[in-house]
């Protein structure tokens, strides 16, 4: 009789814990290219160098200029936890967002006499942890009702039309504008 010794499969995995990484490629509004697989935990960190200086932080969140588009006073705010979605946040997490966010609404009508805004936060979104958009409405956006749908169209047409350095001195001062209301 002939034994034949069949390679043994495994019974049992320990530990396993698979991580499935996206890496997405962005191009700052300084013309640099950045490859990470989450946009806030990357800038969080430190991996990623912003060409704007940071707004203003609390405990629990960030405020950041949108570093990817040029347009002045376009706020985001990300959680400093990598999660995804509003479910997950402590009870401290959910006052103080709601706190910050309409700070920054503030100091988006004090510093930069900002009338009108449009927030938006997407959970499925695929390159960032938690945050949400604070979407600024000026007056050089007249052809565009202001309508959610048109927040796209305007985001590619400033980072078609105004990706130079002279908007992004302009992003610089109003950053800074915005980081002297929570001084
Ligand atoms: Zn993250």
């Amino acid at each position: 009789m002939q034994v034949r010794f069949l390679p043994r499969a495994p019974t049992k995995i320990k530990n396993l814990k698979l991580k499935v990484t996206i890496m997405v490629t962005i191009k700052d509004i300084s013309g640099t290219e950045h490859n990470i697989d989450c946009i806030a935990c990357s800038i969080q960190s430190g991996e990623v160098s912003l060409p704007v200086e940071r707004i203003a932080e609390t405990e629990y969140f960030v405020a950041e200029q949108d570093f990817e588009y040029p347009i002045e006073g376009f706020v985001i705010i990300a959680s400093k936890r990598h999660v995804k979605s509003i479910l997950e946040f402590t009870d401290a997490e959910q006052t103080d967002l709601c706190r910050f966010l309409i700070k920054c609404r503030r100091a988006m009508k004090e510093k930069l006499g900002i009338d009108e805004i449009t927030i938006v936060q997407e959970e499925p979104s695929s390159s960032s942890h938690f945050h949400v958009w604070m979407f600024p409405w000026h007056s050089w956006m007249f052809e565009y009702k202001r309508k959610v749908n048109n927040v796209m169209k305007i985001m590619d047409f400033a980072k078609e039309e105004y990706s130079n350095e002279f908007e992004l001195i302009k992003i610089r001062e109003s950053t800074k504008k915005l980081k002297e209301y929570f001084v």
